[in-house]
């Protein structure tokens, strides 16, 4: 499969945040959001084998713990991806799957905590979630907003309600967008939304959802990779 890099840092935006975890982060992706800050993993990259991701992901992490496969969009690459997770889970690995549900995800292994991006208006990806999708969460899931306006917001707020999003999985994320070309000062004078605003909005409206900051942009300077 194509790979963009390997490292181990932080689990930064769920309810894993804070958390050891080794990125295994895939080449390409079929979208085009407008605040992406991931678009190094558009082209470029390198193959790997399926046993040069899990040896390289076992001298990071020896003996199991916490793996995320990111991207880009890794579903691009399901056909070596399914059986890497597979093996990985073999391998007493925790897994979570971050990806926007414009693939289908009924391959995916029941063990695999799915975080899905649903993107709303202002990415300029609003649409591109497959609804058949809903069908493929469960509740060991989590499903994430990354909101840069109130229309966001609104769109988010339906969507939950429309489809019972509370009921199906085990949470549902609210994360303000951040500039991409975010650089130095490690504050939210970055996100295109106000934390605080967003926080309103929520408490408000009594939403079922949780506040989540980027944490690694709170950490490390937003415009480093790798972290
Ligand atoms: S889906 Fe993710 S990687 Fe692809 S353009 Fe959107 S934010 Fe970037």
């Amino acid at each position: 499969m194509q790979i963009t890099e390997i490292y181990k840092s932080l689990q930064g935006e769920s309810t894993y945040a804070g958390l050891p975890c080794v990125f295994v982060r895939l080449t390409g992706c079929n979208l085009r959001c407008t605040w992406c800050d991931s678009e190094y993993t558009f082209h470029g990259g390198r193959r790997m084998t399926t046993g040069q991701v899990l040896d390289e992901v076992s001298r990071l992490s020896p003996g199991g713990g916490l793996v995320e496969i990111t991207g880009g969009e890794p579903m691009l690459q399901e056909r070596e991806l399914i059986p890497l997770m597979q093996q990985l889970l073999d391998r007493h690995h925790q897994i979570l799957l971050e990806t926007s549900g414009e693939r289908l995800l009924g391959n995916v292994p029941l063990p695999v905590i799915k975080i899905v991006d649903v993107k709303c208006p202002d990415s300029g990806e609003g649409e591109t979630f497959r609804l058949e999708n809903l069908h493929a969460l469960s509740r060991n899931d989590e499903v994430k907003f990354v909101l840069a306006s109130r229309a966001d917001y609104e769109f988010a707020r339906a969507f939950i309600h429309r489809h019972n999003l509370a009921g199906r999985v085990n949470a549902i994320l609210f994360s303000p967008a951040f500039r991409k070309d975010a650089a130095g000062a490690r504050d939210s004078s970055h996100c295109l939304l106000d934390p605080r605003q967003l926080a309103e909005w929520i408490i408000a409206d009594n939403v079922p959802a949780r506040l989540g900051l980027q944490l690694h942009k709170f950490i490390w300077d937003p415009a480093v990779k790798g972290v």
